[in-house]
């Protein structure tokens, strides 16, 4: 039994608010996030796109720290992880991965029905393990 969250990146618009939320959330000071949102652009900036203009390309992927607990004390009291709820484009789902009812199975069913690539990050990101990414 896992918890993991599945991260559909064809629905993620980089607006950071799964990040802002989790830092209110949790009190967190400035310097600290437990997610971040990484700009697949140039790599020259967090607004920048790649390509020449105007076949430009840019795409999000939040990234989840080691520190992220998945809002244990929001689990506690039968809530969701705060990045989850907050999200306005419902890039992402939590839940039981071998529960086929849960937000979590049902979302990368969808994502495996429309043939997306699913894959995980490799250890030399650091980031934090149980997150699923879907992408076109
Ligand atoms: S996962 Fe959701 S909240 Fe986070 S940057 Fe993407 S669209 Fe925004
Ligand atoms: S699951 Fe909770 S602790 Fe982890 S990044 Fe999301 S809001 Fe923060």
């Amino acid at each position: 039994m896992a918890k993991k969250m599945l991260v559909d990146l064809e629905r993620c618009i980089g607006c950071w608010t799964c990040a802002m939320a989790c830092k209110m959330c949790h009190d967190l000071p400035d310097d600290q996030y437990r997610v971040i949102v990484r700009t697949n652009g140039s790599g020259a900036g967090i607004d920048r796109p790649q390509g020449v203009y105007p076949n430009l390309r840019m795409s999000w992927q939040p990234i989840y720290q080691r520190s992220c607990t998945w809002c244990a004390e929001r689990q506690a009291e039968g809530l969701p992880p705060m990045c989850e709820y907050e999200c306005p484009t419902e890039a992402l789902a939590y839940g039981e991965e071998t529960d086929p009812e849960s937000a979590y199975s049902r979302a990368l069913a969808r994502c495996t029905d429309k043939h997306y690539h699913v894959f995980e990050l490799p250890d030399y990101e650091n980031s934090r393990q149980g997150v699923t990414y879907a992408v076109k």
